[in-house]
């Protein structure tokens, strides 16, 4: 299953953490919800595969913590997604389509 790109449609805003906005429904550690809005990703599909990190030409992600998710116990949080400059590297690399990245969504330069 890949993230929802309609996820501020069909997710309920939970407010920020790491720097980057939470959309729920959420139920930590096992329900993480998609983090970020111009690049989401969804933290119950990242596997921290970590190409996003690697790949992205204006380091955009950060690993954050999560002990106890039953995907990753890390997860690849685009803490800088102010920064993004659109090229779709992460959207093309991850392995289980966990990011979106919309320009057209809040927090664009
Ligand atoms: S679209 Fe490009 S610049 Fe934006 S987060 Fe992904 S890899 Fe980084």
């Amino acid at each position: 299953m890949a993230i929802d790109p309609n996820f501020e449609e069909t997710h309920e805003n939970e407010g920020t953490e790491h720097g980057v906005d939470v959309w729920g429904p959420t139920e930590p550690p096992e329900q993480l919800g998609v983090r970020g809005t111009h690049v989401a990703v969804d933290f119950d599909i990242c596997v921290a595969d970590g190409a996003c990190l690697e790949d992205c030409p204006v380091d955009v992600f950060e690993w954050v913590e999560t002990p106890e998710h039953p995907e990753s116990e890390r997860k690849a949080n685009p803490t800088n997604e102010a920064q993004c400059i659109d090229c779709m590297l992460c959207v093309d690399v991850c392995p289980v389509d966990a990011v979106d990245v919309d320009p057209g969504r809040e927090n664009r330069l």
